[in-house]
């Protein structure tokens, strides 16, 4: 066991604070690793506030970790001391149901391992998340980051980054495509980057305008003021696909009349009240989807990180100590996040 300093929430409506607890020592197929840098996520806000009625505390958040490996269990084959590499929001699995075997690990027929807020495999041990100074974690559930990428912008691709990239890829966005990304947050600006990456014409909706030129740097071809009706009305029925990042509860059909026939609206964003129920209709005239997504398997997760090192990809980061961890999620409710959050480990033991 070793001894693990973190910042943790203790209930929905308490700051998060220093903890320490314990990590388990390294098994067989184990990798151990100091956490160099953490970004923070919505869901790490949406969980430590119990927004989804099933947190557990205390609860030491965060699913975005690079670190460095310091040590390795004797069966690990894949990594040794020194590799780069990164966590993201599952730590285990069955590795043995249709889903689990088909590289789908995030819906393992068992249930997956959370990273956080969530009990290990022996179903009484609470995993805890990467506000820490380390963490152990089976082989199979370890990525390797390519050491051409900076360190604190490729932590936000462990989750931000294959949540994205994962539904586009899904659902074949390509070249000659026109493609939505809706709200630029710390989702939505990966999503604009994949999308762009891909060759599809890429339009971003947003609440803010003060994000619109923002918008255009980070490769969007428009972007849309989703409040104003005449921007909407013009580009009605003209789209193939929107991924809807919103972590807030919203119309859907003002999104659904802007898809074409045989067009897909994917929601990743996971407000804690639903959407107000879509129209019927404007599902019908066009044989519309609505379907949803959920982070992506490891094998994608590697693949997607390759794609990163290989097109020059990563977040755009705003380091911040831990200690400023509960007035950075003051500003991610009001949207003012450029574009994602990401902890700098060295501050924690200060
Ligand atoms: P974020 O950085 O806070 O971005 C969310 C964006 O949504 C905001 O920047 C804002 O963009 C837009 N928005 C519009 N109205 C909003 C409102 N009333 N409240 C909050 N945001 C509003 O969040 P994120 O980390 O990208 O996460 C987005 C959502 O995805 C969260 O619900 C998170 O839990 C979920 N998530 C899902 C998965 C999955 O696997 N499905 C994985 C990770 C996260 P504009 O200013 O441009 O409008
Ligand atoms: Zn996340």
């Amino acid at each position: 066991m070793t001894k693990t300093l973190a910042y943790a929430a203790q209930s929905a409506t308490t700051p998060l604070a220093p903890f320490t607890f314990e990590r388990r020592a390294p098994r067989a197929n184990d990798v151990a690793i100091d956490i160099l840098y953490c970004g923070v996520c919505h869901s790490d806000l949406h969980q430590i506030r119990n927004d989804w009625q099933n947190s557990i505390y205390p609860m030491v958040p965060g699913h975005e970790i690079i670190g460095r490996v310091v040590a390795v269990g004797d069966a690990v084959g894949k990594f040794k001391a020194g590799d780069l590499v990164g966590v993201g929001c599952m730590v285990d699995s069955c590795q043995t149901c249709p889903s689990c075997q088909d590289d789908l690990e995030q819906f393992c027929e068992q249930g997956m391992t959370q990273t956080y807020n969530g009990y290990e495999r022996d179903g009484k041990t609470i995993a805890q998340g990467g506000y820490s100074s380390h963490i152990v974690v089976r082989e199979e559930f370890v990525l390797r980051v390519p050491e051409t990428l900076s360190a604190a912008a490729a932590a936000p691709l462990l989750c931000a980054g294959i949540t994205t990239y994962s539904p586009l890829r899904h659902w074949g966005v390509k070249a000659g495509q026109k493609v939505g990304i809706v709200g630029l947050g710390g989702l939505g600006h990966m999503g604009v980057k994949f999308a762009r990456a891909f060759g599809a014409h890429t339009v971003v909706f947003t609440t803010s305008p003060n994000k619109k030129d923002d918008a255009l740097r980070l490769g969007a071809h428009e972007v849309v003021v989703s409040k104003n009706a005449d921007e909407m009305a013009a580009h009605a029925g003209s789209f193939d696909f929107i991924l809807d990042t919103v972590a807030a509860s919203h119309n859907l059909d003002a999104f659904v009349n802007l898809l074409k026939r045989d067009g897909t609206l994917t929601l990743v964003g996971a407000p804690d009240h639903p959407h107000p129920s879509p129209t019927v209709f404007g599902l019908i005239m066009g044989r519309k989807s609505i379907a949803g997504s959920l982070i992506g398997g490891i094998a994608e997760t590697q693949e997607m990180l390759d794609f990163c090192a290989q097109h020059g990809i990563t977040s755009d980061v705003e380091v911040i100590a831990m200690n400023d961890i509960n007035a950075a999620y003051e500003r991610m409710l009001k949207g003012d996040v450029k574009y994602r959050f990401v902890i700098d480990m060295k501050t924690l033991a200060a």
